[in-house]
């Protein structure tokens, strides 16, 4: 192995400094899952590592501002997310999609910022937040700015956040309806997805009003499924009006095959996913009406 340094800053500030715009090769550690793992499988060979661990508690707290928002700090690992009492409450989506992320080790260490960093299409994360329509600060050497978490990945492992630039914090709105995220492996329920779908529904007086399908692991980037979308809010939830939101999702995502499943597998499985997700959300929700 390469010899690197591995530095341990006291702020955020400090950790900024530390970065360079232009190295590839030094990063920014959070909970370092992924960072250990590209290390080991020989695609990272780090100059520099700069632990984001001690920069401050106020980055790894989660919590309800004012508006009604969940604020999450960057450093804020999985686990803590998924076990905080308002976002089991409130954002039953998160919850139940964080639940189904990896393992719970790997939850114990894992920050939000990482995840999303990383952009490995197969995560969970993104399109759930995208759904929940999220919106996600970035913090560089010229100030901080905040895109939308449906915006945020550009690519295969490419973001908008430059190399010397941080996630810092990521704020979820109250979750608008119904939700659900279906993760469909080829394995063991918690593997890595071949598909994951997350689906919002605005409902008002019991009519949907505005829908928001994002599809992820079967696309480079999470995708908004925008003519399923616009399917579900013209005709509702008739068998004949999912049956066409199934068939327009396969049509309009880019859809693209890896070691979890070609391209032709993936879109049987959105076809027949998309319905799925509506129904079980809109199951659940009446069940804790
Ligand atoms: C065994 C295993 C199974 C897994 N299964 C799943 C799964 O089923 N579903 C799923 O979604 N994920 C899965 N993962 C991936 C896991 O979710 C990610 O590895 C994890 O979320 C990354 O977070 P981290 O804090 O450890 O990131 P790190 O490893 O610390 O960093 C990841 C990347 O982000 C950068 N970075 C870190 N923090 C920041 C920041 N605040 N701002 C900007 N850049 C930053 C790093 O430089 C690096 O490029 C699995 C991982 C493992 C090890």
């Amino acid at each position: 192995m390469t010899p690197f340094e591995f530095l341990l800053p006291y702020s955020l500030d400090e950790a900024l400094s530390l970065l360079d715009p232009e190295d590839p090769n030094i990063r920014p550690v959070g909970g370092g899952t992924a960072v250990m793992l590209m290390m080991k499988a020989g695609v990272l060979h780090p100059t520099r590592l700069i632990s984001l661990q001690k920069i401050g508690d106020e980055h790894a707290s989660v919590g309800v501002n004012t508006e009604g928002d969940l604020v999450i700090g960057g450093l804020a690992r999985l686990a803590d997310i998924e076990c905080h009492a308002a976002v089991r409450k409130d954002w039953p989506l998160l919850s139940q999609a964080l639940r189904g992320v990896a393992n719970a080790r790997v939850r114990a260490v894992a920050t939000i910022g990482g995840n999303l960093r990383h952009a490995d299409p197969h995560l969970d994360m993104p399109p759930v937040l995208a759904a929940l329509s999220a919106r996600v600060v970035i913090t560089g050497p010229k100030g901080s700015r905040t895109v939308n978490a449906e915006d945020l990945c550009t690519g295969y492992y490419e973001t908008v956040v430059e190399r010397d630039e941080l996630i810092t914090q990521v704020t979820v709105p109250p979750q608008a309806g119904p939700g659900h995220y279906l993760k469909l492996t080829t394995r063991a329920a918690h593997d890595w997805p071949a598909l994951g779908l997350a689906v919002v529904l605005k409902m008002v007086h019991g009519q949907v009003e505005k829908a928001h399908f994002f599809t992820g692991a079967a696309t480079d980037r999470p995708t908004r499924l925008v003519q399923a979308q616009t399917l579900i809010e013209q005709r509702g939830f008739e068998p004949d009006a999912l049956r066409a939101a199934g068939e327009a999702a396969v049509h309009e995502a880019p859809l693209m095959g890896d070691a979890h499943g070609s391209a032709e597998y993936k879109s049987q499985l959105l076809k027949t996913a998309l319905p799925r997700a509506i129904d079980i959300a809109l199951r659940r929700s009446r069940s804790h009406a």
